[in-house]
C-alpha cells in the first residue's frame, strides 16, 4: 500500500531554499458551499499557476494515509471523516516561493485567527472544516503532489 509519509513540522530539516511548487486541496466544505470557482480565482489572481488539477474524492483509507502525521491527535478521526465526506479539488501550484506564499494566501488554520482577505477568512467554516489545504514545507509539497498525481498528469 502506498503511504503518504509526510514529515512532521517538528521533524523538518531547516530548508531555507525556496521551492516553486506547492500542493493544495479545496476541502469538502468549500466544494459543498460552492466556492471552487472563487477560490481558484483568488489563487490564480495571487500569481499561482495551476500545473496539475483534479476533481476527486478521498476514501477514508486515503484520507487517513494523507493525514497519518496527525494520527495521534484527538481530532484525527474527525479530520479523516470530514476529508472523505465529499469531493475535493486537488492541485499542484507553481510560483516563486510557492509554499510560504501560499500559506500566507490561505491564512491561519483557525479561520477565526486568519488574516482578513485570506482564503480561510473568506471561505472556511471552522478550524476543522477550513476550506483549503496548503503544504507546510518543500519536502511535504513534493510528497503530497506525488500522492495525488502521476508524473504524466503534471504540466509544467
Ligand atoms: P494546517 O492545515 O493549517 O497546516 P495542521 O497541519 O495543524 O494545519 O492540521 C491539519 C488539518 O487538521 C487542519 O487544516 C484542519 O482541517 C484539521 N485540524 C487542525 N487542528 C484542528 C482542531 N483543533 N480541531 C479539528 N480539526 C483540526
Amino acid at each position: 500500500m502506498y503511504f503518504c509519509a509526510r514529515i512532521k513540522k517538528s521533524h523538518k530539516k531547516n530548508n531555507t531554499m525556496a521551492s516553486n511548487r506547492t500542493f493544495t486541496m479545496i476541502k469538502p466544505d468549500a466544494v459543498k458551499n460552492g466556492h471552487i470557482g472563487a477560490i481558484l480565482n483568488q489563487i490564480t489572481a495571487a500569481g499561482f499557476k495551476i500545473v496539475a488539477m483534479k476533481y476527486t474524492k478521498l476514501s477514508a483509507g486515503k484520507a487517513g494515509e494523507f493525514y497519518a502525521v496527525h494520527s495521534e491527535r484527538p481530532f484525527y478521526g474527525e479530520l479523516v471523516g470530514f476529508m472523505s465526506s465529499g469531493p475535493i479539488v486537488a492541485a499542484i501550484l507553481e510560483k516563486d516561493n510557492a509554499v510560504e506564499d501560499f500559506r500566507t494566501l490561505i491564512g491561519a488554520t483557525n479561520p477565526a485567527e486568519a488574516a482578513e482577505g485570506t482564503i480561510r477568512a473568506n471561505y472556511a467554516t471552522n478550524i476543522g472544516e477550513n476550506a483549503v489545504h496548503g503544504s507546510d514545507s518543500n519536502e511535504n509539497a513534493a510528497i503530497e503532489g506525488s500522492f495525488h498525481f502521476a508524473g504524466v498528469e503534471v504540466f509544467a
